[in-house]
């Protein structure tokens, strides 16, 4: 999708937040602890390749993505730490990925003896995190079989350098800790039936780091918090404490496009879900599901100017309109979701209205709205 640079509506990224966020971590790490950013999804919506080279200036020794065209767009744009890819990777595509001095996860010894093949071929050495299931039920070794099996392949195996062994929480981000510490028991388990000495054993994401979770990783995949936000994501209760200060980097504005009073019994969007009950002032702004501005957020409360205004009628691909208190000059500034905490339109307070999370949210801000960074 071709960025809409001729129209008044962007992504926001204030650099100076993301940059503070990196600091405090990296003061927040465990002795010996490297922090690699995690970048992938277009950085959560921010900007991979803005986000990558601001990160490796300020002090993150390597990067994760989620695919190996991700890992690729840093290396051309002259990232030179490493770079993790955290999915699969077809294992045919493994000498792509040793020729880019990408690492890949290898998730199963089905795909080593793949991936070794293609690798033998070409007398190529990949670099490969060993992916563990501790109870993510999603990529992984989980059987002690498999595993010890495939460190005896990789034991003094020329195609391969074992640069890492990971695995990835599902509740890191909550106050109960019991699957927490069921499923650092089973990596920790696994750990142990190493044969092979991986360089980086790591668990750790944002919420098990920012939350002090009592854990052993060389590396924390610091992703959520980058972006100066907090990874718990219960509505009905409050966020867990941070043990570092979160600044939140991103903001979506734009402008009223056009402005119109309506009378009773006019109707606003498809299926005219709202109706004008009198005299009223409509705001259009020029933006809508296709830039990831979802049908959920209808009635959803936007900043018009200083007013807190709800979307009305059902949001359209290109444009949604709101409700305004009175008549506003075409140009007014909106400010869809704001970097704010305190503000009713934080991407939080969104994401909650629309029943999902922040992550999502961001990730969904399309290619059509323009990025532009400011400190
Ligand atoms: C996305 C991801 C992360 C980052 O998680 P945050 O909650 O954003 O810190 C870390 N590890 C893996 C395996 C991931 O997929």
């Amino acid at each position: 999708m071709v960025p809409a640079i001729h129209r008044p509506a962007e992504v926001k990224v204030n650099l100076r937040a993301i940059k503070d966020n990196l600091k405090a971590e990296l003061a927040h790490l465990k002795p010996g602890q490297k922090l690699f950013a995690v970048v992938k999804a277009n950085a959560y919506g921010h900007g991979a390749v803005k986000v990558a080279k601001l990160a490796a200036r300020s002090g993150a020794s390597g990067f994760c993505v989620a695919t190996l065209d991700e890992a690729i767009e840093l290396r051309d744009a002259s990232i030179v730490e490493p770079i993790l890819v955290l999915g699969i990777t077809p294992a045919n595509e493994a000498p792509l990925a040793a020729a880019h001095n990408i690492s890949l996860a290898a998730p199963s010894l089905e795909w080593l003896e793949s991936a070794q093949k293609a690798l033998a071929n070409k007398n190529q050495v990949l670099k490969i995190h060993l992916a563990i299931d501790s109870g993510m039920g999603r990529i992984g070794f989980s059987e002690d079989h498999e595993f010890i099996v495939a460190n005896k392949l990789l034991k003094d195996n020329p195609n391969f350098f074992v640069e890492g062994m990971f695995a990835h929480f599902a509740s890191a981000d909550s106050s109960d800790e019991s699957y927490f510490n069921y499923q650092v028991k089973r990596f920790n388990h696994l750990k142990e039936l190493l044969t092979v000495k991986p360089k980086w054993i790591h668990i750790a994401n944002t919420a098990a780091s920012i939350f002090d979770k009592d854990i052993k990783s060389d590396i924390v995949r610091f992703g959520i918090g980058l972006y100066g936000l907090n990874p718990s994501s219960n509505p009905d209760s409050a966020d867990l404490a941070s043990h570092i200060e979160l600044k939140p980097a991103l903001s979506v504005e734009s402008e009223l496009s056009f402005v119109k009073q309506i009378h009773a019994g006019y109707g606003v969007g498809y299926g005219s879900e709202f109706v004008a009950d009198g005299d009223q002032w409509i705001g259009t702004v020029p933006v809508g599901y296709a830039d990831g501005i979802i049908r959920a957020l209808s009635g959803f409360k936007v900043k018009v100017g200083s007013d807190f205004c709800p979307i009305v009628g059902r949001i359209c691909m290109d444009q949604f309109m709101v409700l305004l208190p009175e008549k506003k000059p075409v140009g007014t500034k909106v400010v869809i979701y704001s970097d704010q905490e305190a503000d009713p339109n934080f991407i939080k307070r969104a994401a909650d209205y629309t029943n999902t999370i922040h992550y999502e949210l961001a990730c969904l801000l399309s290619d059509r709205l323009p990025r532009t960074y400011h400190e």
